[in-house]
């Protein structure tokens, strides 16, 4: 009986992409097919292992055939292989969700772009459809007396029949396309072409990757001498592959492109990784890894469906893809292969989930991936500078979200900009250029490092050489909160209240000044109830006539921040949203304030300019001014009454 059903939609989008691709790199597909293989053994063998009464044990391997008189290759493997409704819920449709963003960022993205994508993302057996005109699929579960042949040329419909199968396993066959002037297809029915292919990309698969040679040689008479004419076939099984896993060999003995092969094809990037690094550890816990730092962000990391993971084995076996409690949260980024002797296969998920070998074994590679950065922060700092543009906020979150528990470990990775480095720079190079009587590590904190440059505030800064971090990421000052020192010198907002690193002198003039203009503090205060907790002068201003510094510890940064996360996650109420408590701070060298002076004895005139100095100090602090009708009409009463004049 043959069944013909309709591919899924996103299905039918994702072969039609395939269908008519312009990936260059076509051969993927070979890898695809064979990984899906192996994929297929480690379950039949988990399940044999598990339940040894039920299944047998059996030679496993991945069976390559060429058939060129039929233009075809066929991958088999004596794996799991497939139910009727598998078949259906597998080939017929995309259930991963992987998958389904795929077709959406291929959709939006540009020609180049695609390409790349093509790589980033497992598109798995549909990627058949790049060189086959057809695919066929005969399969047999293990846990079914039935056999299927799923048959499709990918436009459409698929169909399937029942047929007679007497091992469980499943055979994929490609019937190739024909060569057009841009892609020569036969060579996927070279020996050649599928031995390189599969060492290049298959090498450490740990099934035999196996292929019957069939090639004819000269006949040779009884002497051993060729007889002119006459040939003969001669058959040869090959195995391709090492079968060795890669994080098992002798680090000198891989080369890097090895290494960065095993990544690429893994953990589906076009792109070779940042850093790898071999752990071998024999103790209480003893495992090998093999750990990779990708050069880019994997493209679903910010979303949700995204999960951190190393690839857990056992002796070599296969135990649990992507298993999370190998990495802590902020590592989350970085991908890898665990083998360890230290389980048994019929672990439990459950069991596996407290494991406290996998905690020990997350706490080492932590402690393994921290030095290797420390290395390249060393010896190239600018290498490190790539690797911290992408992931350095992964590490402030580090801090942050373990409450500085992770200070001492993490501090010295952490890189910033600076007022007066073009290059970022760590925490020690600042401590190293602090000035002789300075007390404080200061910071500026805003939405792009300009508008941190012109901050009033770091005025003084900048006339006095002092430098300034300059914090552009909404992590930054959350993570110095955590943190509070480093190396026992304190972290100091520049827009915090002036107060705290005045010399005694300092402050007995700042508080005459405001003894002596109390009558214009109080009625700036009273015009701006609500807006602001206090007015005062400022001892840090040179140029600019106002700005607005906080005292609560929140800075109009962080309440922004927090502002803006809370509208993504439905918004706060007007009571409980974390304000940060404003002063307005006046420049008493500036000629606006000598001109207020000459107002006061005038409260009405004096509380009208309260508003006005506000909006311009949060524009200067890089805010919108919120009531611009309000402000608008205040600058015009202002124009016409000088223009007047
Ligand atoms: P992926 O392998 O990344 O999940 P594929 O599109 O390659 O995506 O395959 C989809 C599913 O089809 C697999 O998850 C697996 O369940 C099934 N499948 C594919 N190839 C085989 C095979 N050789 N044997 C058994 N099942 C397979």
């Amino acid at each position: 009986m043959e069944e013909v059903k309709e591919f899924q939609t996103e299905s039918k989008e994702l072969l039609n992409l395939m269908i008519n691709s312009i990936y260059s790199n076509k051969d993927i597909f070979l890898r695809e097919l064979i990984s899906n293989g192996s994929d297929a053994i480690d379950k039949y063998k988990y399940k044999q292992l598990t339940n040894g009464d039920k299944y047998k044990a059996t030679d496993y391997e991945i069976r390559i055939t060429i058939n060129k008189n039929e233009r075809s290759i066929s991958i088999a493997d004596n794996g799991i292989g497939m139910t009727h409704d598998e078949v259906v819920a597998n080939l017929g449709t995309i259930a991963k969700s992987g998958s389904k963003d795929f077709v959406k960022k291929f959709k939006e993205a540009k020609d180049q772009e695609s390409i790349n994508i093509i790589g980033q993302f497992g598109v798995g057996f549909y990627s058949a459809f790049m060189v086959g005109k057809e695919i066929q699929v005969l399969t047999k579960s293990c846990d079914s007396e039935k056999g299927y042949l799923f048959k499709s040329d990918g436009v459409n419909t698929y169909s399937i029949s029942d047929v007679d199968l007497k091992e469980h396993g499943t055979t994929v066959k490609v019937f190739l396309k024909d060569d057009t002037g841009e892609e020569n297809y036969s060579r996927f029915l070279e020996y050649y072409t599928i031995e390189d292919l599969v060492k290049r990309y298959s090498d450490y698969i740990r099934y035999p990757i196996k292929l019957l040679e069939i090639t004819s040689k000269p006949k040779l008479d009884k002497d051993g001498k060729e007889i002119e004419g006459e040939s003969e076939e001669v058959k040869e099984d090959k195995t391709l592959n090492s079968m060795v896993p890669l994080w098992k060999k002798n680090k000198k003995d891989v080369t890097d492109e090895e290494l960065n092969n095993f990544y690429k094809q893994k953990f589906m990037d076009y792109e070779d990784p940042f850093t790898s690094l071999f752990i071998n550890v024999d103790g209480v816990v003893s495992y090998n890894a093999l750990i990779y730092i990708p050069k880019h962000a994997p493209y679903n990391l910010y979303s949700d469906n995204y999960e951190k993971g190393l690839d857990l084995y056992s002796k070599g076996i296969f135990i649990k893809e992507k298993c999370k409690e190998l990495v802590p949260d902020y590592l989350k980024f970085i991908k890898g292969v665990v083998d360890s002797d230290d389980f048994s296969l019929n672990i439990s998920r459950e069991i596996l989930q407290n494991s406290p070998v996998l905690r020990r074994i997350n706490d080492n590679i932590e402690k393994k991936v921290i030095e290797k950065l420390k290395e390249i922060k060393e010896k190239d700092f600018n290498k490190y500078l790539e690797f911290f543009n992408v992931f350095g906020d992964h590490l402030k979150f580090g801090i942050y979200s373990t409450y500085g528990m992770k200070k001492d470990m993490l501090q010295d990775l952490l890189v910033f900009h600076s007022l007066n480095n073009d290059k970022p720079i760590t925490l020690k190079q600042y401590k190293e250029a602090m000035k002789e009587n300075q007390k404080f590590i200061y910071f500026a904190s805003g939405r792009t490092l300009d508008s941190i440059k012109m901050l009033p505030q770091i005025e003084k800064f900048k006339q006095n050489g002092i430098d300034v971090l300059l914090l552009d990421k909404n992590i930054d000052e959350f993570a110095l909160e955590m943190m509070r020192d480093y190396d026992k010198t304190e972290f100091k907002n520049i827009s915090s209240e002036n107060s705290t690193d005045l010399t005694e002198e300092e402050k007995t003039s700042l508080d005459t000044l405001i003894a002596e203009n109390k009558r214009i503090i109080d009625n700036l205060e009273e015009s701006l109830k609500g807006k602001v907790d206090s007015v005062t002068f400022s001892t840090k201003l040179v140029d600019s006539p106002v700005c607005i510094t906080t005292k609560n510890g929140l800075s109009l940064n962080m309440e922004n921040v927090l502002d803006e996360e809370s509208k993504l996650q439905g918004g706060y109420t007007d009571e409980n949203a974390p304000k940060a408590s404003k002063v307005l701070e006046i420049n008493p060298n500036h000629e606006l304030f000598k001109a207020l002076q000459t107002l006061k004895d005038n409260d009405e005139e004096i509380k009208k300019y309260g508003s006005l100095l506000y909006d311009e100090a949060m524009m200067l602090e890089g805010f919108e001014i919120k009531d611009k009708k309000e402000f608008v009409n205040k600058l015009n009463e202002l124009m016409i009454k000088a223009l007047n004049k």
